[in-house]
């Protein structure tokens, strides 16, 4: 949100209006009054440090614990499927039910192939990107813990000593690991084997004016916002008329198919789910194509067929209300997140799609604004406090 649009309805969540500037490398540490911030010097604590967990898809149990752990004080119980979905409900014994949604996992590689030299050939694990890849670090999962390795890259010194004289670009099947080991032998005594997960090192950092880059921002953010929902819930005391599911989902990064496991499970009434979308303000990016969107301008929910209208008009008004600006845009058929999913299990369930804005989506250099998580908080906590099981939002 824009500074001198604070609201008085944002300043009702505010539950700690002192927040200690954690600006690193200053010794001066501020008493700063933030009351734009709905989120707590813990709080940020917990997402710098989930964020910074690794969770490849299908591997995501060490940062689910973590958040558990988190949500535990602000649900009345939580359960995981047999996957790995997370899943804290205020209310469990209530008919009518909610679901507030995000993906935990991660996109990452896979050990594919170890060359008898020791170097470790990669399959994609989701859709990373190849071309950011060459000498980049990452941690091997192996049986023995992670390993460190490089993607390694001919120097340029070198790389054009081909038959064709051409640059080689980076692809999957020409990019391999370097652990250190010299033989295959080497890298299976640290543990790796075939399977091993890999993901970047690249964790956690803050740029000026309020940005927050980071590996996986897409979608741990997403996570880290709904906990901050519960966690609002709780602080402010709120009753709700209905059982609200917090569901952490794994496996979006594949094809949304944690998301499609626990629809069925908790057979939701409504569904409002957060992910990041692209902010379309930097270079190669078409905004006739891919819409008008800007890290900082606020939440970015869509238009489409799996997009309930009458919930999203009841976003919109509670945005209105709120005085939260929102960047509209449109999807074409399918929404790409776990909206799909929810919306077209069971009977079909009335879902709505929130978006933050981002930069550099797949990158380890995910970049958003903070005041884009306050603002989503925000407008994901006012919505459920407007829904009740009586809330009309039948078509016809
Ligand atoms: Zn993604």
């Amino acid at each position: 949100m824009a500074k001198g649009k604070k609201t008085s309805g944002k300043e009702k969540l505010v539950e700690s209006d002192k927040v200690k500037s954690a600006a690193k490398g200053t010794k001066k540490v501020a008493e700063v009054i933030k009351p734009a911030s709905i989120l707590t010097q813990e709080s940020v604590a917990f997402m710098k440090n989930y964020l910074n967990t690794a969770m490849a898809v299908g591997f995501e149990s060490n940062g689910q614990r973590l958040w558990i752990d988190y949500i535990k004080p602000f649900v009345d119980t939580h359960y995981v499927d047999p996957y790995g979905t997370a899943v804290g409900i205020i209310n469990p014994e209530a008919p009518f039910k909610v679901v507030i949604e995000a993906h935990c996992d991660e996109i990452s590689w896979f050990v594919n192939y170890i060359n008898p030299e020791g170097l470790i050939y990669v399959k994609r694990n989701g859709g990373v990107d190849h071309q950011i890849a060459p000498s980049m670090r990452v941690f091997i999962h192996g049986k023995k813990g992670a390993v460190k390795a490089v993607f390694g890259w001919p120097a340029i010194h070198t790389r054009l000593s081909n038959a064709e004289n051409k640059e080689p670009q980076a692809k999957v099947d020409n990019l391999f690991l370097d652990c250190g080991a010299r033989s295959k032998k080497e890298v299976e005594e640290l543990g790796i084997h075939i399977g091993s997960v890999i993901t970047y090192q690249d964790g956690f950092d803050e740029l000026a004016n309020g940005y927050y880059i980071g590996r996986a921002m897409d979608n741990r953010i997403g996570g880290y916002m709904i906990a901050e929902v519960a966690r609002l819930l709780k602080a402010n005391k709120k009753e709700l008329p209905f059982g609200l599911y917090i569901v952490n989902a794994v496996q979006e990064e594949i094809g949304l198919r944690g998301a499609e496991m626990i629809a069925r499970r908790i057979k939701p009434n409504i569904a409002i789910i957060t992910d990041v979308t692209h902010d379309t303000q930097t270079p190669m990016i078409s905004k006739i194509i891919e819409g008008d969107v800007t890290c900082g301008k606020g939440p970015s929910p869509c238009y489409g067929p799996a997009v309930h209208n009458k919930l999203l008009q009841l976003v919109q008004d509670v945005a209105e209300k709120n005085n939260i600006p929102l960047q509209m845009r449109t999807v074409s058929r399918s929404t790409g997140t776990d909206t799909d999913s929810f919306a077209y299990a069971n009977d079909g369930c009335p879902s709505v799609l929130i978006s933050i804005p981002l930069r550099y989506m797949h990158t380890t250099v995910e970049m958003l604004h903070k005041d884009d998580i306050d603002s989503t908080v925000q407008l994901m906590y006012e919505t459920i406090l407007t829904l009740t099981p009586e809330t009309n939002l039948n078509y016809l």
